[in-house]
């Protein structure tokens, strides 16, 4: 599927300077735990070259590649899984949107196992790991997909809309009724440096209530204390205590930022979302490249980027 074609492409940042596209310089490795298959996994981030994306690649069964891109999301309950001809790759987006927020355009992600370690919950560790393999800058300039004119998907009273803007911003909401929680917004504007100090450290979270049916239903093998904000009636049972008092809604961020990257290129435009998830920042992408008059390519520009990158 060829979603990028020259007639959609403009280049209006003539007199700006543009931003190069960016790999690792070293190759990197971790391991960790599948948070649903409970396996061990090790990850190796290789760099790559330009223009070649974020791609995933199962050591284990020959070097299959699945490019994170939109088209191949496979399952979107709990985590984004991604699968081609049949192979997955699941719970991506904490790896991607730590990859996002570094600003990594190209990338191979290399896994001995199905699904990316979960580490502590959050994207602190990845973001480690790709710091420690050097961020560079490569010959091409970065492209990305700026949005022209607004898209919303909604699902009952659950929605996410991205409209036109200068330059990336999440805005999440979250409403659960725990003391915890509540009704809580985060109000995120990109850049490398913001997402480092705001989104990163957020842990992932679930209810105690809900832990029995989601290991009836397969899920979180590898689920703990050491890689989730768990959940009581009226309080939680991580000892450490949160790393924000919003720290909920700023995972959804992380999350948004992660699923957003399977647009397989950085978005350009003013995200808000309300009570979302995994499928709807799914759909969300799918509408978006599906609508052609809805975005085109452009070269990023300085200023389509906040301070501190
Ligand atoms: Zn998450």
């Amino acid at each position: 599927m060829t979603l990028f074609t020259s007639q959609n492409f403009t280049n209006f940042n003539n007199n700006q300077e543009l931003i190069q596209q960016r790999t690792i310089k070293h190759t990197v490795s971790c391991q960790g735990q599948g948070l649903h298959t409970g396996c061990q996994v090790k990850m190796t981030l290789k760099p790559a070259p330009p223009n070649s994306g974020i791609r995933f690649r199962r050591i284990d069964l020959s070097e299959f590649e699945i490019p994170a891109s939109i088209e191949y999301v496979a399952k979107v309950a709990y985590a984004t899984t991604l699968m081609r001809l049949g192979v997955m790759v699941a719970t991506v987006e904490h790896l991607l949107s730590a990859l996002a927020g570094c600003q990594i355009d190209n990338c191979i992600v290399e896994l001995d196992s199905l699904e990316v370690p979960i580490m502590d919950g959050s994207a602190g560790e990845f973001i480690n790991l790709i710091k420690s393999a050097d961020i560079i800058e490569q010959s091409a300039k970065r492209v990305c997909l700026k949005v022209l004119e607004p898209i919303e998907v909604s699902d009952g009273n659950r929605w996410i809309k991205i409209e036109p803007a200068q330059a990336l911003s999440i805005n999440s909401t979250i409403d659960f009724s725990h003391p915890l929680i509540g009704r809580q917004e985060f109000n995120y504007q990109f850049s490398f440096s913001s997402y480092i100090k705001e989104i990163a450290l957020a842990r992932t979270f679930g209810f105690v209530k809900e832990l029995d049916a989601l290991r009836k239903a397969g899920l979180i093998r590898g689920g703990s204390l050491e890689n989730a904000i768990v959940l009581t009636e009226d309080g939680l049972m991580n000892s450490e205590g949160l790393r924000f008092v919003d720290e909920f809604a700023r995972h959804k961020v992380l999350d948004i930022l992660g699923d957003l990257a399977l647009a397989g290129r950085p978005i350009i435009g003013k995200v808000t979302a309300e009570r979302s998830g995994h499928a709807l920042h799914a759909q969300l992408v799918s509408q978006l490249l599906r609508n052609p008059n809805s975005w085109q390519l452009v070269e990023q520009s300085n200023l389509q980027l906040a301070v501190g990158r």
